[in-house]
């Protein structure tokens, strides 16, 4: 089986290295491996947020992700040697008034019908479990099974992976799908190279659908929204754990790795393919985390930047076949493409092998959109 991926975020390269190691040859084609929202994202993973709120397909498919973590961290840190700053120390969210109280009370319920553990936490515990947050917190959840993990690291670690196992990388662009016969063969790269294939997987985040020779209809509108986040550093631990917060009705996190890199996030923003950094983007999210851990202004600056989120018109991933034979997809990872890794490459590769897909796939299939093909 050849198979020919367009795209190595970490859903195209967690899917080679998976399809690889299944039996496939497979070809990775990108011209800046990992460069995408990937390269931006801070890493949470925690499958509960107030967006799964009647989403219980997605957060089954995050449950199940999450579960397959350690597993999957396990066998490529061993296969490569490469860290990822997996960590699982559970993620914290806290609130500052009784409305935000009031949410925090029913996402727990919400978390506790469904058999999901979590504490619930009154302000003078959150201090004891972080002791730089506000004064004026008044209680919280402690989702102990939930972590984070540094896609900075975990995308190199998934590109030696998938060297290690046969993939071959190819630094170019995909610019058009082949078609005979009804049925996608390959693609063709910007320099005119045709690569043949027996399957096609496009996982190129918010630009899956820009391959010239697509037939419309097949692949399901991905739209950018954009993120800014910024990157602070700090001597001595500051907080213990991802710390989340609403503050004055507006979200905010804050992503401890072990090196001391504090990451701040997001913003969301539908503003199409633009990913400049603003004076606005970073004043709310430093304003929004200077309320919630006000020793953040002690903390050395070390970047900002923007990526691109992929936003399905349900803004749930879209994986599996198209309409048009030999053309697969794997994208609309939107907030949780990090956390959805190990079971959206579980879930491709096993497609993409004609293997026995994960039930929790179903709701996630590409003909929810529509399935019309026209030439
Ligand atoms: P991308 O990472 O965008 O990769 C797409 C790749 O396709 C790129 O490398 C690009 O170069 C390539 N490409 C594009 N066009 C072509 C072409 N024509 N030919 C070849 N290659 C091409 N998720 C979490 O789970 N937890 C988080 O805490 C989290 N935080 C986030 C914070 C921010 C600010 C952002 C922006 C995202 C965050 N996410 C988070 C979401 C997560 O980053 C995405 O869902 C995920 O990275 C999507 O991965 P992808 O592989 O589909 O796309």
């Amino acid at each position: 089986m050849e198979i020919v991926i367009v795209g190595a975020g970490v859903i195209g390269l967690a899917t080679a290295w998976r399809a690889a190691a299944g039996g496939a040859a497979v070809t990775l084609v990108d011209p800046e491996p990992a460069s995408g929202a990937s390269a931006v994202a801070a890493g949470m993973l925690t499958p509960v947020s107030e967006l799964t709120y009647g989403e219980e397909p997605l957060l089954r498919l995050g449950l199940a992700s999450r579960e397959r973590y350690g597993a999957f961290v396990a066998e490529l840190e061993d296969l490569t040697g490469l860290g990822t700053g997996y960590r699982t120390d559970g993620i914290i969210e806290v609130a500052f008034d009784a409305d935000d109280l009031g949410h925090l009370d029913d996402l727990r319920r919400f978390q506790e019908s469904l058999g999901i553990p979590v504490e619930a936490l009154t302000g003078r515990e959150c201090r004891r479990a972080e002791p730089m947050l506000a004064p004026g917190v008044r209680g919280g959840l402690l989702a102990p099974e939930d972590g984070s993990i540094d896609p900075r690291r975990l995308t190199p670690a998934l590109l030696a992976a998938g060297e290690r196992t046969g993939v071959r990388l190819v630094r170019r662009r995909a610019a058009g799908l082949l078609v005979e016969r009804d049925a996608a063969v390959g693609v063709r790269l910007d320099d005119g190279t045709e690569l043949r294939a027996d399957r096609v997987l496009l996982a190129a985040g918010p630009w899956s659908g820009d391959l010239d020779g697509l037939p419309s209809g097949t692949v399901p509108p991905v739209r950018p929204v954009k993120g800014q986040v910024i990157r602070l550093r700090a001597r001595t631990p500051f907080i213990a754990r991802s710390t989340r917060g609403i503050v004055k009705g507006s979200s905010v996190y804050l992503v401890p790795r072990a090196d001391g890199e504090v990451v701040v996030g997001a913003t969301q923003e539908e503003l199409g393919f633009d990913t400049r950094v603003t004076a606005g983007g970073l004043w709310e999210l430093l304003r929004d985390a200077r309320e919630l851990l006000p020793g953040i202004t002690e903390l050395e600056f070390a970047e900002v930047s923007a990526g691109l989120r992929p936003g399905s018109p349900d803004n749930a991933p879209v994986m599996g076949p198209t309409a048009l034979p030999g053309l697969y997809v794997g994208t609309g990872h939107f907030r949780n493409g990090v956390l959805l890794t190990p079971v959206s490459a579980d879930i491709l590769a096993a497609t993409l092998l004609d293997a026995p897909v994960p039930d929790v796939a179903a709701p996630f299939a590409p003909d929810r959109f529509s399935p019309e093909v026209t030439s």
